[in-house]
């Protein structure tokens, strides 16, 4: 099923408990500030009616006919790079902010099927991929939007779970009944929880048998009993007097919660994970796998915004021909065609789970990818902002602009090329200033540097995933070793 934008609405009117700026918010649609990462969201349920975007979106599934691309598990490679060309097209229509309404949950999904799997072969615990496979109907057939909460707070980070001074550190079981679980902890950072129909839990990390407790995945409505949501301050948008000053930020964006369960009653059926411990830090790599494959697709089409910025940018200053201005422009080029190319090899390398045949990014490429990433997006910025040069801190507010006073003064005094009225320049370095020099910047550099796993993490992955065999028989060979050495 295609669910439409109004009904998703609708859904989302259920109760929550969700705090922004210190109050209760009751009306998710009706604020000021939490509509924005509503009708973010909404974009997708909209774009399906779009016959451009209809194709990309939506497929024919045998089983349940027209439903969203997000949830077509991969099983070729071809699979992969149309989800990559998902992704992709839908950030694009998002002027270019990540829209992770159903992208986050299916990465979950996919890593769940796996895992619920492996537990049916190894510990011959059918009844988890059972149920796993009747969540994923559900979620289908009703096209819901899904967060997924991995990131524990996690504490002191030199501590494992269970030795934490205060137990409820990292998401734990606290009571078992024959209805179900009753969990109790939180987590951190949660993209678009407060405009989801429903949430995943899963680990974030590695477990120890004395971390059973905290071995735990499961999926809950965003309404459960116990649940409570505390969003971020959205400065990229309520940071601004004039909104017209964030032009980027008043259409598009998402929002982070801190994400409290207080004794959270979760049922059996949706439980995915129950203190198998020693398979909870393969989910959480497998999952992180998908959501960075996710991520490398996403950002090739985010740091067009950047590229097409310092493109305009340039022009509008009459330097467009300048030697350190290419050079400036050329890494903006790198950077989102390596992302690019990051994606493609991770679909067209991509490894086959051997017992559901479902296909995972290859993790080499996809990690290759988020830590270039990692590494270059300030230097993406840095190259904006020299480009630009220092209005991306002082240019005036549009309240002057639109002050008969001082408008005229500032149409007469942004002018540079004869190309660009001083209005246009105006109009660019604003955007300019909205990516590398406001609070979308901050945010946009915490997260493409934490966003889907540290930097530490994707290199314990890289290293540990990286086949060095080939250049060790090369030294060997010219060192005058012999294989076996
Ligand atoms: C914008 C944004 C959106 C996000 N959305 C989601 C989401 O939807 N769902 C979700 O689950 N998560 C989400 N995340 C969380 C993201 O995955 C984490 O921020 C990231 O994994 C880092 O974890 P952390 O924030 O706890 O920082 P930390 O892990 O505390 O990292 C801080 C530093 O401590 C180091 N460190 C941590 N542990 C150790 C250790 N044991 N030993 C040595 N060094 C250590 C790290 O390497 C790093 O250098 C989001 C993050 C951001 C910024």
């Amino acid at each position: 099923m295609i669910r439409n934008p109004e009904d998703y609405i609708a859904s989302i009117q259920d109760g929550r408990e969700v705090y922004y700026m210190g109050k209760r918010v009751s009306d998710i649609a009706g604020h000021p500030s939490l509509r924005i990462p509503l009708h973010h969201a909404k974009r997708m349920y909209e774009l399906r009616s779009d016959p451009a975007y209809r194709a990309t979106l939506v497929y024919e599934d045998e089983r349940f006919g027209p439903v969203s691309s997000f949830f077509k598990v991969p099983r070729s490679e071809q699979d992969l790079v149309e989800r990559a060309e998902t992704i992709g097209a839908l950030t694009r229509a998002c002027n270019g902010i990540f829209n992770i309404t159903q992208a986050i949950g299916s990465d979950a999904l996919f890593a769940l099927m796996i895992i619920t799997k492996r537990l049916e072969k190894e510990q011959g615990k059918g009844e988890y991929h059972e149920r796993l496979m009747r969540y994923y109907e559900h979620v289908v057939t009703r096209d819901l939007a899904l967060a997924t909460a991995q990131m524990d707070v996690k504490g002191d980070r030199s501590k494992r779970p269970h030795e934490q001074p205060d137990p409820d550190l990292y998401l734990r079981v606290v009571e078992v009944s024959e209805g179900g679980i009753v969990v109790c902890g939180a987590k951190a950072h949660t993209t678009q929880s407060v405009v989801a129909d429903e949430l995943f839990f899963i680990p974030s990390r590695a477990m120890t048998e004395k971390d059973q407790d905290y071995s735990v995945a499961f999926a809950i409505p965003a309404n459960a009993k116990g649940l409570k949501f505390i969003v971020r301050p959205l400065l990229e948008f309520d940071g601004y007097a004039e909104k017209e000053d964030a032009p980027l930020s008043s259409s598009n964006l998402e929002a982070e919660t801190l994400t409290v369960l207080d004794h959270v009653f979760v049922p059996w059926d949706r439980v995915f994970l129950f203190k198998e411990w020693r398979l909870a830090g393969e989910l959480a790599n497998l999952f992180a796998t998908y959501h960075r494959y996710t991520a490398v697709s996403y950002r090739s089409v985010l740091v067009d915004l950047f590229l097409g910025a310092a493109r305009l940018a340039a022009a509008c200053n009459g330097i467009e021909n300048a030697p350190h201005v290419r050079d400036d422009i050329l890494d903006i080029v790198l950077y989102k065609e390596i992302m690019r190319m990051a994606t493609r090899m991770a679909a067209l390398k991509a490894i086959r789970d051997p017992e559901t045949g479902i296909l995972v990014p290859n993790p080499v490429y996809t990690n290759i990818g988020k830590l270039y990433s990692n590494a270059f997006f300030p230097v993406v910025i840095k190259n904006l902002i020299d480009i630009a040069g220092g209005l991306v801190s002082t240019l005036p507010s549009t309240a002057e602009l639109k002050n008969p006073a001082t408008g005229h003064y500032i149409e007469k005094f942004m002018q540079g090329s004869p190309k660009f009225s001083g209005l246009d320049r105006f109009k660019v370095m604003r955007l300019v200033r909205e990516l590398a020099g406001g609070p979308l910047t901050g945010y946009l550099l915490g997260a493409m540097i934490h966003a889907e796993g540290s930097v530490a993490a994707s290199k314990i992955a890289l290293y540990r995933d990286y086949d060095f065999a080939e250049a060790e028989r090369l030294a060997m060979k010219v060192a005058g070793l012999s294989e076996g050495e």
